[in-house]
């Protein structure tokens, strides 16, 4: 488990908001709300986040957009903080309001246990055919299904039925690390991430994007990358504790991929949820569960319809 779980409505490179951000906001406080009641666990944490702005033009765009209606609930601008780690802000600070986290591990193992006790959920290592079964209902690996779903992340860009699809992923590792003394109790986001977790001193780093290889393992690069954007903005010592790497499954128009296949009418697709899962998911799957079981139309910009074209070549 690489996520980090965090969610942020703002997009800093323009100072907009995420795709949606609200109804995205909307749909997770509802969801997770509930699944913690359901789960008896406490895993959604809402919060803030200090932004670090990059440029003059940021800040300029910051300040421009912050009493605007619809920016008005998520932009904050704050004095820098005075803590003696922080290297100088030369061009001030905000605060983002409704960000926040997910301790993800926490909450995919609460509703593991869950969908297990009511005996909802087989766990295996799925190997795929190339070619797609085609029998109605499909029979798949012992099962006989009237709808097979492939939400694979990644996977599902390098094998199996829906391989046509255009995923640009992304690649990406994190850190953690001790920061003895290190008394920050608000992520912190100037490029990158400084997440306090939940045990004294320690914090998760993160995190690197690359596009060229697709695997698990980690990289010296990034270590080395993430340790030199720290040291470029905290002045404070950082042990390493832990690496991780993983694979957002990014698509090439930044958009998810819900949908059915063009062929085979029993087999879909909930995927490209690229580096906002704990944010798209909630919306997402209520939007995709009401088109699967009452045939409510699905959002243009994240069916698959729209890369029709480009199956078969
Ligand atoms: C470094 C890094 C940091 C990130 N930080 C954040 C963050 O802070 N916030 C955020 O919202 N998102 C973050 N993400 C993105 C987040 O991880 C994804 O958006 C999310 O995991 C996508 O969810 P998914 O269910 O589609 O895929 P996944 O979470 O990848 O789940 C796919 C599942 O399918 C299983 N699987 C695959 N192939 C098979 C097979 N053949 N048989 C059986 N099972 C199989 C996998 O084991 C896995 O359990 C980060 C990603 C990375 C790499």
């Amino acid at each position: 488990m690489v996520a980090a779980g965090m969610w942020n409505p703002i997009v800093f490179r323009r100072i907009n908001k995420t795709w949606r951000a609200d109804d995205l906001i909307a749909a997770m406080e509802d969801f997770y709300l509930r699944a913690e009641n359901l789960l008896w666990e406490r895993f959604y944490h809402p919060g803030t986040l200090l932004r670090k702005h990059s440029s003059e033009l940021e800040k300029k765009l910051w300040l421009e957009k912050m009493p605007e209606e619809a920016f008005a609930p998520y932009l904050e601008e704050v004095q820098p903080p005075e803590a003696p780690h922080f290297k100088p802000f030369p061009y001030g600070c905000g605060r983002v309001h409704q960000a926040g986290h997910l301790n993800v591990p926490l909450f995919l193992e609460a509703a593991r246990r869950y969908f297990e006790q009511h005996s909802l959920l087989r766990t295996m290592d799925v190997d795929f055919p190339t070619e797609p079964p085609r029998t109605n209902p499909l029979h798949f690996l012992g099962f006989h299904a009237d709808m097979l779903i492939d939400c694979r992340g990644y996977r599902a860009g390098l094998e199996g039925f829906f391989t046509y699809l255009p995923f640009g992923l992304a690649k990406g590792e994190v850190l953690k690390v001790r920061c003895a003394g290190l008394d920050m109790s608000e992520t912190f986001n100037a490029g990158f991430f400084l997440k306090p977790l939940d045990e004294p001193n320690n914090y998760q780093l993160g995190a690197t994007f690359s596009w060229d290889r697709q695997d698990e393992q980690c990289e010296s690069w990034a270590r080395e990358n993430l340790l030199e954007r720290f040291s470029k903005h905290i002045d404070h010592p950082c042990e390493v504790l832990e690496q991780k790497a993983g694979v957002r499954p990014t698509t090439v128009d930044r958009r998810a991929m819900l949908g059915r296949h063009p062929e085979i009418p029993q087999l879909w697709i909930f995927n490209g949820l690229g580096a906002k899962g704990v944010m798209l998911a909630p919306f997402l799957a209520a939007h995709f569960a009401k088109h699967m079981l009452e045939g409510e139309q699905l959002d243009p910009e994240v069916d698959i319809a729209r890369f029709a074209s480009h199956y078969g070549k």
